[in-house]
């Protein structure tokens, strides 16, 4: 066991080392490849320390996982990876409750006698075992069907608006008493434990279910990497219950790093968690602003675009989901190499949640190999558009919507919003005048110094490229 901490330590470091490079988009891929191989070190040490293991059962099942893992690598877009990682957030979950669940019911005799428990050779009080097991299952259940309704309502299985009942407040709160009171009697009650147990599962899966269907639209992204904590969190529970100290530190690296990403995301909204939680914010208000909004569009082609962006000197280009729909990374990175070689200075404006994930604009935009000095986040970019003659936006609807600044009744009302209007001109490029995931009409269309470029992106961009060269 004393080899297999060393090699914990070993895997630690180099989880903290990964989680440091994936702060960078060029460090990214070596950061996840480090994290990765410490992952393996941690494996094969617990199951060489653990012993008596059946390697057919462990093979069997790391080869399932590697296929299912290798096929939603290969298959699944960019454009739905959140609802992967809610998946994945999902079955971490589960694991961690299923494994607390199973180490409960092989101890379970020896609490019923008042035996000692003993867990990897170490003697354990049964009150701290009994409890760190129901928190375990409590954390792991809830993050389990709180994933899947996340996986669902982005997905589209499930409406994506926020879906609120009359006393679900209060529900939540005597599920939430309930469940304290059942982990209670889990511990001091060992002979029913099975029955205070199960009690434990049903109302865990029940809350994680009533407490993401409340939360909608724009909330998603602050969910999922809540959900991605809440897995680590449930891991390190686990790791408690086996007393495995690989487990307690990568599930404790999984919650911190989750928490810290979700207060970015938070953050990134203006919206503090609770707010997010409890507020059913992103459900939209019928008559709300903008719903029904008399606009004055003015509708170009690719030739005029070319014309106004051959007469600016500095560009900024807003990439959004549509974006990455269109798969126009390295379009927009032709386009942007053109108006360089023509002396014209082009940056990126990225806003935290453009996309659907939390950094989905900066991983499109390294697979196109633009430069990271181009790319400026939020706070970098908003005093670049007052001397910005033209700014690009492409596929990018919610994160532009000035209605977050003035509008009240708005749902996304606070969220920073990148400044575009400020710039002279504002080119806006997406296929219809549909809304974007908030599911509310954007003033800015209507704006005097907006002009509207149709179409799909890539295709938008390769033709405007075409006529920007035939000027
Ligand atoms: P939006 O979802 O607001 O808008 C995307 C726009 O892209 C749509 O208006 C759509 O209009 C357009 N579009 C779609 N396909 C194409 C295409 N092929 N070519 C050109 N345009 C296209 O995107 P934003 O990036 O502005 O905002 C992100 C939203 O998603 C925010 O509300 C955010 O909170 C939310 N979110 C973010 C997550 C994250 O972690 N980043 C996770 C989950 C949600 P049309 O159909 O007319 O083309």
């Amino acid at each position: 066991m004393i080899y297999a901490n060393i090699f914990y330590v070993v895997a630690a470091v180099l989880f903290i080392l990964g989680l440091k490079k994936l702060s960078h988009p060029k460090t990214a891929r070596g950061g996840n490849t480090l994290a990765s191989v410490g992952m393996l070190i941690a494996i094969v040490a617990t199951l060489i320390a653990y012993g008596g293991i059946d390697w057919k059962l462990i093979a069997i099942g790391m080869i399932i996982g590697s296929i299912i893992g290798a096929l939603f690598a290969i298959k699944v877009q960019m454009t739905q990876m959140p609802q992967m990682v809610a998946i994945f957030n999902g079955f971490g979950g589960g694991a961690s409750a299923l494994v607390a669940a199973a180490d409960l019911l092989s101890n379970i005799q020896n609490l019923i006698n008042g035996s000692p428990i003993l867990v990897s050779g170490i003697e354990i009080h049964p009150t701290f075992y009994s409890a760190v097991v129901a928190f375990s299952i409590f954390v792991g259940t809830l993050t389990f069907t709180g994933s899947f309704i996340a996986f669902g309502k982005l997905q589209g299985f499930i409406s994506g608006q926020p879906i609120v009942f009359t006393g679900q407040k209060v529900l939540n709160a005597l599920i939430a008493i309930a469940l304290v009171g059942l982990a209670v009697m889990m511990v001091i009650d060992p002979v029913n434990m099975i029955t205070f147990f199960i009690g434990v599962v049903v109302l865990s899966a029940i809350i994680g279910i009533t407490l993401v269907l409340p939360i909608g639209g724009a909330d998603m992204p602050v969910v999922i990497s809540l959900l991605n904590s809440y897995s680590g969190v449930a891991a390190a529970a686990t790791g408690f219950v086996l007393m495995n100290n690989g487990l307690i530190i990568a599930g404790s690296l999984v919650g911190a790093s989750g928490i810290i990403l979700t207060n970015i995301m938070c953050k990134g909204m203006n919206r503090s968690l609770a707010n997010v939680i409890f507020g059913a914010v992103g459900l939209v208000q019928e008559g709300a602003s903008g719903t029904q909004q008399q606009m004055n569009i003015k509708s170009y082609s690719t030739e005029e675009a070319a014309m106004i962006l051959d007469a600016a000197e500095k560009i900024i280009i807003v990439p959004g989901y549509g974006l990455a729909v269109a798969q126009a990374q390295h379009a927009v990175r032709e386009v942007a190499d053109y108006l360089q070689s023509k002396g014209k200075k082009v940056l990126y404006g990225i806003h935290p949640v453009a996309g659907r994930m939390p950094g989905h604009m900066n991983v499109l935009l390294a697979e196109a190999n633009i430069p990271y000095d181009q790319l400026l986040d939020l706070d970098q970019i908003n005093s670049e558009f007052e001397d910005c003659d033209v700014s690009i936006i492409l596929g990018a609807n919610d994160v532009v919507n000035p209605a977050a600044r003035h509008d009240k009744s708005s749902p996304i009302y606070g969220m920073p919003i990148i400044d575009v209007d400020k710039s002279k001109t504002v080119l806006i490029n997406k296929r219809t005048m549909n809304p974007g995931f908030a599911g509310i009409a954007n003033e800015l269309f209507g704006f005097d110094n907006s002009i509207m470029v149709f179409g799909d992106a890539k295709q938008m961009l390769q033709q405007l490229l075409k006529d920007l060269k035939d000027l």
